[in-house]
């Protein structure tokens, strides 16, 4: 934060934990890239907000990259409770190595979806148009609140790291000093290299940048790659499927099989799960039901 600029900042790097979510899928390499790049805008935008709930960031497209998705969980804003991400892309073969967003992705609508713990839903769309997965973050800020916004990704083999710098949205005692702060910092943060983001650590970025400007620094936390499947919401999703899908199912196969695509996980339902998942939902619907 800018102690007398209402301008906040910040800054990400991952490491080894994104490399174990890419390492279990087989991505081509720009797919694998775009997914590193949406995991760390997604948790850019839920720490900027402050969230306390999910925030995702989806690709949709008609290319051959068919949906891309990056999620960040936050439990609280406490520092001692990390950042989960979870991420996966669907896509067709035939993706080249050196694929541009354009290139992967045919009237593409990015969408920006938070669901705070306590509050509304909300989400955003707007067109993939732009070069950059960055630029379409800036032009998604500016079309959907009109809030000044500079993104700057990398995802390279020197490193994955994100920072992002936005304008306080509340009203301006001073609109045109605040004009000048902003184009002050955004000039001075657009002359950090590719090469710099991906290898310097969050002190040094901000002391290259911002050595002669007062910030306020808060308490770092951590981002894991953690998936939040479980037994119990696949069985949800077999009770979903109500009973005559689940026989149909059942006459063709021993069991049902669930993979999980965020994190390759697979649960195995035989059929004396299944009924038993299929009883004990009637037993609980027939008992809510006699309360009446
Ligand atoms: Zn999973």
């Amino acid at each position: 934060m800018f102690t007398d600029m209402d301008i906040r900042g910040v800054h990400l790097r991952l490491d080894q934990g994104v490399k174990t979510l890419l390492e279990q899928h087989n991505y081509p390499a720009p797919v694998a890239n775009l997914l590193t790049q949406m995991l760390i805008v997604a948790c850019l935008l839920s720490a900027n907000l402050k969230l306390q709930g999910r925030l995702s960031v989806q690709i949709r497209g008609g290319g051959p990259l068919k949906w891309v998705m990056a999620e960040c969980r936050q439990l609280s804003n406490d520092p001692e409770h990390p950042f989960r991400v979870k991420g996966m892309a669907q896509f067709d073969d035939g993706i080249a190595a050196q694929a541009s967003l354009a290139d992967m992705i045919a009237d593409g609508r990015l969408i920006i979806t938070i669901e705070p713990d306590k509050g509304q839903r909300y989400q955003g769309i707007v067109t993939v148009d732009q070069a950059t997965l960055a630029e379409c973050i800036e032009s998604y800020f500016y079309q959907s609140e009109q809030l000044p916004t500079h993104i700057q990704l990398v995802s390279t083999s020197e490193g994955a790291a994100g920072f992002m710098l936005q304008r306080l949205p509340q009203a301006l005692a001073n609109e045109h000093q605040a004009d000048l702060d902003w184009e002050l910092v955004h000039a001075l943060a657009t002359t950090l290299t590719e090469h710099e983001l991906a290898q310097l650590p969050a002190n040094q970025v901000l002391h290259r940048l911002f050595h002669e400007q007062q910030v306020k620094v808060f308490t770092p936390k951590l981002v894991e790659q953690q998936c939040d499947c479980s037994r119990q919401r696949c069985g949800a999703a077999i009770i979903g499927l109500g009973k005559v899908a689940v026989d149909d199912l059942l006459a063709e196969q021993d069991a049902i099989v669930i993979d999980c695509h965020f994190c390759n996980q697979h649960y195995t339902f035989d059929k004396v799960d299944c009924y038993v998942l299929l009883e004990q939902d009637t037993m609980a619907s027939e008992a809510s039901s006699s309360v009446h």
